[in-house]
């Protein structure tokens, strides 16, 4: 079967559905070649859990996450992307055409773009996984209005994250306690002024959460001093933890090459180790992790994708492959000793 007679090829197959994702099926689409993303069964990335984005040039007054998301998603239908909302399952990268499965299709592509982002890290207590939904969250802006009117909520972290949680539940509860590993915080200084001086937040410095308590529901969280080894209880009907986010890569395992930390490693440009897939956004990027340099990401490995197929490397790629197989089904007589 050659390229063009496969029905279900696509030029490039976008797997992930943030601003990197979005951005590439964008570029990708208006350049014309048969693009689709798939968009997982929770669609949008990371800022479908954001409230308000101050820092993504064009909103005056900032917007919401989801409000940005899904403006992209209409982008990208409008500039011809089909999407499709279920979790890529499998790849397998070793054939040419590359291909993506899903839980009950597969797909083919000539170029295959990863933006399948990072998800939040866990403290990886046993109490954090038992009260998960039940006081325990990940994200203050989805669940805090759970907790309108109680009496405490602690935020665990130092990063950005962490202040914009404590922030907007500083707004629903009457106290929001910052428990934080270190006595400097990671965030933005413009996010730590905001927080320090916020009446309703306080901080508990070079302290560990070690452990939830609560049967049913959080009803408070063990912290120790990691200077004294002081423990205490802060009574609080929430937990939100934000100590950052690993990336989405378990599908790639063995499949391309990823780092210690599971990021993916990047040969050239944009490109893996493996010819024709690329990677956009926080999968390899854990410098920078912004919206804004996601979308760019996206829009830089969509334009190396579009670069791959005009220079006529799948056409490359499956002459390549055809000579292997070939050599495997007839190994060439290496006996005589002839070239
Ligand atoms: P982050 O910057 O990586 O911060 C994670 C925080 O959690 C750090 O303070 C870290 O402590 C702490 N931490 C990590 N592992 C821990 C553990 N096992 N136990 C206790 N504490 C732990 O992550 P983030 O806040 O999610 O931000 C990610 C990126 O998104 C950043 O680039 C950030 O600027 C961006 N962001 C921006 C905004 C905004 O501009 N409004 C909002 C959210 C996120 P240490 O400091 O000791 O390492």
């Amino acid at each position: 079967m050659s390229v063009a007679e496969s029905e279900s090829l696509y030029d490039v197959v976008v797997i992930g559905s943030g601003p990197a994702g979005y951005t590439a099926g964008i570029y990708a689409a208006r350049a014309n070649f048969k693009t689709l993303i798939i968009a997982g069964v929770t669609p949008g990335g990371q800022l479908m859990l954001t409230g308000l984005v101050e820092n993504f040039p064009g909103f005056p007054e900032g917007v919401q996450g989801p409000e940005l998301m899904d403006n992209m998603r209409g982008q990208a239908e409008n500039a011809g992307v089909e999407i499709i909302y279920d979790d890529a399952v499998e790849v397998d990268f070793n054939t040419y055409p590359r291909k993506v499965m899903t839980s009950d299709r597969v797909f083919q592509a000539k170029a295959v773009i990863i933006a399948t982002g990072a998800s939040p890290k866990w403290l990886g207590l046993e109490a954090e996984k038992r009260l998960l939904g039940r006081g325990v969250s990940s994200c203050a802006t989805c669940d805090g209005p759970l907790f309108r009117g109680a009496k405490c909520a602690v935020v665990v972290g130092g990063g950005d994250s962490a202040m914009e949680y404590a922030l907007f539940l500083a707004n629903l509860v009457e106290k929001v306690v910052v428990v934080h590993r270190r006595d400097k915080l990671r965030a933005s200084k413009i996010m730590q002024e905001r927080a320090l001086s916020n009446p309703k937040i306080e901080f508990a410095w070079n302290s560990l959460v070690v452990d939830v308590l609560g049967r049913e529901r959080v009803e408070g969280v063990k912290i120790r001093n990691k200077l004294t080894g002081e423990e205490r209880v802060i009574p609080c009907e929430a937990l939100f933890v934000a100590i950052g986010h690993a990336p989405s890569t378990e599908i790639f395992r063995g499949k391309i090459d990823l780092d210690d930390e599971g990021y993916v490693k990047l040969h050239n440009g944009l490109e893996t180790n493996v010819r024709g897939v690329f990677a956009a956004g926080d999968v390899h990027d854990k410098r920078y992790r912004q919206a804004i340099t996601a979308a760019g990401f996206g829009c830089m490995a969509a334009m190396e994708a579009i670069r791959f197929i005009e220079e006529g490397w799948p056409e490359k790629l499956m002459e390549e492959q055809k000579a292997r197989l070939k050599e495997q089904v007839s190994p060439p007589d290496r006996s005589s000793g002839r070239s």
